[in-house]
Formats: C-alpha cells, sequence, structure tokens
C-alpha cells in the first residue's frame, strides 16, 4: 500500500462512503446538489439524475464509485457535458 496517492480516486471514495453522496454541483450556476433526483443502475454505470432550480438537468455516471461521464439536457437531448 505505498500508492495511495498516485491518483484522487481514494479520498473521492472516502467522502463518497461517509458521506453516502458524491458531492455534485450544478453545470450551470454552480450551486451544490446533494440529492439526485432519481437513481438508477445502466449496465455496470450507477446513473444519478440532478435538476437545479435554475432549470440545468444533468445525469451523473458512475462505475465502481468513480465518476466516469456526465450528460447534460440540452434542447430536449441528452449531450456530454
Ligand atoms: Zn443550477
Amino acid at each position: 500500500m505505498t500508492n495511495n496517492d498516485s491518483t484522487g480516486n481514494i479520498i473521492n471514495h472516502i467522502n463518497k462512503t461517509r458521506l453516502g453522496i458524491i458531492m455534485v454541483k450544478c453545470l450551470n450556476c454552480k450551486r451544490e446538489l446533494t440529492k439526485p433526483k432519481k437513481t438508477w443502475t445502466y449496465s455496470q454505470f450507477e446513473v444519478q439524475a440532478y435538476s437545479c432550480e435554475c432549470g440545468t438537468n444533468f445525469r451523473e455516471y458512475t462505475m465502481d464509485g468513480e465518476h466516469s461521464f456526465t450528460l447534460q439536457l440540452k434542447k430536449g437531448r441528452f449531450v456530454k457535458a
């Protein structure tokens, strides 16, 4: 166990475990969103859907507890953020 500091993944994982959530900020207004509107599993991903008061909708995809990518709703379609 000599390479714990090689990436930020360990810290992220601890934060997620302790809080039970991933800290997410709105892509538009940077407001912290602590609760996803909805969560589900898609293939090997865990999906968390967020909806901000400013009207921004996006989905965070994580795999094995690590963030994978983000999709944002734009003009009725989800595109990579
Ligand atoms: Zn917002």
